[in-house]
């Protein structure tokens, strides 16, 4: 019989691999808690509808939905945002606002799988709930951009923009939605050429609105043009507000002390989920290539679809993975999750004592292995060598009956006689 394989798009994770993801997951989580966000969990499987009503075509073609036993229509979840609001109207809408919570979890797409894309993967994310001011929204950029800092990151490219700008024109225009949302989804996906050829056909725009929204999905700009840069859609005013908003919490960023030559202005951003509506954000690592977007978000509005009495809302997704990805590649150290000592007893007469050593260095806080095939001391200490323990120590019935142990540094092989009642404070000199 052939050995059963795991399904496609998804992984297994090793021992290696698993300590590095909590590694950075614990940072991850350490800046949310820092900045005042707790920690929700929400089911991986939701009612299908939850994703079906505002995600967005492509997020519904992703979908991995069934029937269950009782012919429920069910998802696994492709993201996190909607249970969240599904979970906030459910319990938390009366708590003071504003609600800020962050949350780590798998999601699935039924994607094509590729270097960075796969069909089950995890998301660090975090909502603030019941604010839109430009601090909130700033406060919000902040910690993406700093958990991605702190866990290590170098290199990462920040790019803001504001969806209000585009859709005040496309309200001035008076495109129907379904126009808005194929244009919305060319630009996302970057395609440009079918972009502009849908742009060319879209008979509402009048001349210079189309000439207007070209220039707008061409606008890059840094912190420092700012001033020198002058917005053309003056005339339009949910277009001017909304630029004006961009840039006063863009500006904003500097007292939370966000890089500012990190910062791009780019009016090319439109989101892949269709409930953004208002500023918007992504992050890019260059060195991961085609798919460099680790951390995606902005604000956008779901209460009102899911039956809720509207409140500002504004999150963010880091894509776990490809974070992970971005660090090996810039070659990020990770600290190494092994145990200090490896106790070997030899024969019967000294296993009891062995263990309770064993017990004794780990109600200490000395992360301690235990020879577990009463191995004699030779075969135990190549074990403990390729587990790349610094210490073994081991216990005989010699040490036994002089109350000692042998104590050996794995690193340089020195060996030395230690008294049992004296380990404990041996290993913490060596900070074990
Ligand atoms: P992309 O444009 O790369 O498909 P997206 O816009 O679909 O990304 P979001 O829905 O905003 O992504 O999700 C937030 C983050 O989750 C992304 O920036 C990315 O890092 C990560 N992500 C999304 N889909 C996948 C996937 N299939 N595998 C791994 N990570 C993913
Ligand atoms: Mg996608």
């Amino acid at each position: 019989m052939s050995v059963i394989q795991k399904p496609r798009g998804t992984r297994d994770f090793l021992p290696e691999d698993m300590a590095k993801r909590r590694e950075i997951e614990e940072i991850l989580r350490g800046t949310a808690q820092f900045f005042g966000y707790s920690e929700i969990s929400t089911p991986a499987f939701e009612n299908a509808e939850l994703f079906i009503i505002k995600s967005g075509q492509e997020i519904v073609d992703q979908l991995y939905s069934f029937k269950d036993k009782s012919d429920r229509e069910l998802a696994l979840r492709p993201e996190l945002t909607a249970p969240t609001m599904r979970l906030y109207l459910a319990e938390m809408k009366s708590a003071p606002q504003p609600v800020k919570v962050y949350y780590f979890g798998n999601a699935f797409r039924y994607e094509r799988p590729q270097k960075g894309r796969f069909r089950e993967f995890w998301q660090f994310g975090l909502e603030l709930i019941g604010s839109d001011s430009v601090e909130a929204e700033a406060e919000v950029i902040t910690v993406a951009v700093k958990a991605l800092m702190y866990a290590g990151l170098k290199n990462l490219e920040l790019r803001i923009g504001h969806l209000g700008i585009l859709k005040g024109i496309f309200k001035e225009a008076g495109l129907p939605e379904t126009k808005q949302s194929t244009l919305m989804k060319l630009l996302d996906k970057g395609e440009t050429d079918d972009l502009y050829i849908e742009l060319d056909s879209v008979d509402e725009f009048s001349a210079e609105q189309r000439d207007l929204v070209k220039n707008i999905i061409n606008t890059k700009l840094k912190i420092a043009d700012l001033d020198s840069y002058k917005a053309e859609f003056t005339g339009i005013k949910e277009s001017a507000s909304a630029w004006e908003k961009l840039i006063e919490t863009t500006k904003i960023l500097n007292y939370f002390q966000v890089p500012q030559d990190s910062i791009i202005i780019d009016l090319n951003i439109a989101r892949g989920l269709e409930y953004y509506d208002g500023i918007v954000f992504e992050i890019d690592v260059p060195e991961l290539g085609a798919e460099k977007q680790v951390c995606g978000g902005g604000a956008y509005s779901l209460l009102e679809l899911f039956g809720g009495k509207p409140a500002p809302t504004i999150g963010f997704a880091i894509g776990f993975d490809r974070l992970i990805m971005a660090l090996e590649e810039q070659g990020r150290p990770f600290s190494s999750m092994k145990p200090s000592v490896f106790v070997i007893p030899v024969g019967k007469e000294a296993l009891s004592k062995g263990i309770e050593i064993a017990s004794d260095l780990r109600a200490t806080g000395i992360a301690t292995d235990l020879e577990l095939k009463g191995r004699g001391p030779s075969k135990s200490l190549k074990f403990a060598a390729n587990l790349g323990v610094k210490f073994a120590v081991i216990i005989g019935e010699s040490e036994l009956a002089e109350n000692n142990v042998t104590v050996k540094n794995m690193e340089s092989g020195d060996q030395e006689k230690v008294k049992i009642q004296e380990l404990i404070e041996h290993f913490k000199k060596f900070k074990a």
